[in-house]
């Protein structure tokens, strides 16, 4: 599981202050512990001094008057102030404080050498198992003449106390300190990414039929500004690759069906000649319903391109049962071996775009011949009632598997084994065909049982005659008319 940015900052900027309290610590105590013992040494220094000064007055031979030195000065023993031991020049003990053990401070040969030769040696010192002391040796001299050698020892209580309250407070002000920190730096995190994910918010909501829209981020951090206008730089291109390849749809759309029409046209004069023979007359109305494929297929395209460019409705009274005749005209000899027929025609109107709505039915005609194996049928009706008319067209073909049923109103998809592409199609009929009647407030119902056949029902809102607007019902697809697609065919 990968942590997400504000945790991976929050952890890190607690993980560096407690990098950096761990650090102090270890400085801080080094410095103080050796500070306390330079101290701790000086006091010992000084009381050798005093014990020194003394023993120089009553000399080393009275092993007597020694230890009246030593126990004047030891009498508080380690607990409240310094033991000592006096020992002659080859580091034999002569006399040393009642409370300890001489035999734990002895010197070892190489050591009593150093200090002859006029070393101080100042070692710490760990007496009775438990108590730690530190112990400064150094020998006396009276002028040129060696005294003997004097041990002063004090307890390290006060630096181990010292440096241990010092562990404590880290431990206490350090955990606090860390969990201040953890909450600050998880609340740092969350505010300066917070533009981030509101960038990313509005980013989410932008589709790709819609890039026309912008981050538009203002007075936002310069990193999340510099994302936004990267964003919103990039959105800008996309757009104008998606303006320009719709218009190149549509150019190509609009410049293909221009002679498509004018061949069909053609065709269709021709098969009004008399004399011609029956194979070429056949051939003919091949050509002619290929032609009349392609010219259907390229107007699919163009709504396509016009459906992206959000193109807006031109509502007029259109009356249906007109559109649905002009199909069937269109469609009944398409397939010579897929009888097209006209089943209950009502008479009805709906409001909306003639051009669209005959394209819409054509689309799933043609769908239903296509679709229809030879010696099926193809039943075309349409039904008015209060509240809708319904353009219903029922084949008896090769239907359409339950699982497919949601996929093939989706842009591009074919389906069949082998797609539909042996028949021509690309895969846009139905997608065409779902945005018109949406677009119209309506929506296709489909019902379907596999190698049995297919009902495809258009369900558009019914038209209330007096509520449309009146006017010749030409196509308002281009103002120019430059791109006017009515006859679809
Ligand atoms: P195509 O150009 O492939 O016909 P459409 O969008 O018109 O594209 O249809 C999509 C798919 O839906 C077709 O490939 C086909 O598999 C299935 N389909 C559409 N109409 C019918 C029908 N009447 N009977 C069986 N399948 C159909």
């Amino acid at each position: 599981m990968s942590l997400s940015v504000r945790w991976r900052l929050t952890l890190w900027i607690t993980g560096a202050l407690v990098a950096a309290l761990v650090i102090i610590f270890f400085v801080l105590s080094f410095a103080l512990r050796a500070t306390l013992t330079s101290d701790l040494d000086d006091d010992l220094t000084g009381n050798a001094e005093q014990v020194a000064a003394l023993l120089l007055i009553r000399g080393v031979e009275n092993q007597t008057a020694v230890q009246e030195v030593v126990d004047r000065f030891s009498v508080g023993g380690l607990r409240s102030g310094f033991v000592l031991l006096v020992r002659d020049e080859d580091g034999s003990l002569i006399a040393a404080s009642e409370s300890i053990e001489p035999d734990e401070f002895s010197l070892t040969g190489g050591e009593v050498d150093r200090l002859l030769e006029g070393e101080v040696i100042n070692r710490n010192l760990d007496i009775r198992g438990d108590e730690s002391v530190r112990v400064r040796s150094s020998r006396v001299m009276v002028g040129e003449e060696l005294l003997g050698i004097i041990q002063v020892a004090e307890s390290t209580d006060a630096i181990s106390t010292t440096l241990d309250r010092l562990r404590t407070l880290f431990l206490v002000v350090g955990g606090v300190a860390v969990v201040v920190a953890f909450a600050v730096a998880y609340w740092l995190s969350r505010r300066s990414l917070r533009p981030i994910e509101e960038v990313a918010a509005v980013a989410a909501r932008i589709e790709a039929s819609d890039l026309t829209r912008r981050l538009e981020a203002r007075g936002q951090p310069s990193e999340v500004q510099r994302l936004s206008d990267t964003f919103d730089a990039m959105l800008e291109r996309l757009d104008r690759a998606f303006q320009q390849q719709r218009n190149f749809v549509l150019d190509v759309a609009h410049e293909l069906r221009t002679p498509l029409t004018a061949l069909q046209g053609n065709i269709d004069v021709l098969l009004m000649s008399e004399g011609l023979d029956r194979e070429r007359r056949a051939q003919l109305e091949r050509m002619s319903g290929e032609t009349s494929r392609l010219i259907r297929l390229t107007t699919n395209l163009l709504y396509l391109a016009l459906a992206d460019a959000g193109h807006e409705l031109d509502r007029r009274p259109v009356e249906l049962d007109v559109v649905c005749l002009e199909v069937y005209q269109i469609l009944r000899d398409i397939k010579p071996d897929v009888k097209l027929r006209l089943g209950n025609e009502d008479q009805a109107t709906v409001a909306g775009d003639r051009d669209l709505l005959k394209q819409l039915v054509l689309n799933i005609v043609d769908n239903g011949i296509k679709y229809t194996p030879a010696g099926g049928t193809v039943t075309l009706s349409l039904f008015r009632d209060e509240a809708a008319v319904r353009v219903v067209v029922e084949d008896t073909g090769r239907g359409v598997p339950p699982e497919e049923i949601s996929l093939i109103f989706q842009r591009f998809h074919r389906g069949g084994e082998a797609g539909s592409r042996g028949s021509g199609g690309a895969g846009i009929g139905l997608a065409i065909a779902d945005w018109i009647a949406r677009a119209h407030g309506g929506e296709i119902q489909v019902e379907s049982e596999v190698g049995k056949g297919s009902t495809f029902t258009i369900v558009l809102p019914a038209e209330r005659i007096e509520e449309a607007s009146p006017g010749p019902p030409a196509s308002r697809l281009d103002p120019s008319g430059a791109r006017n697609v009515g006859g679809a065919r």
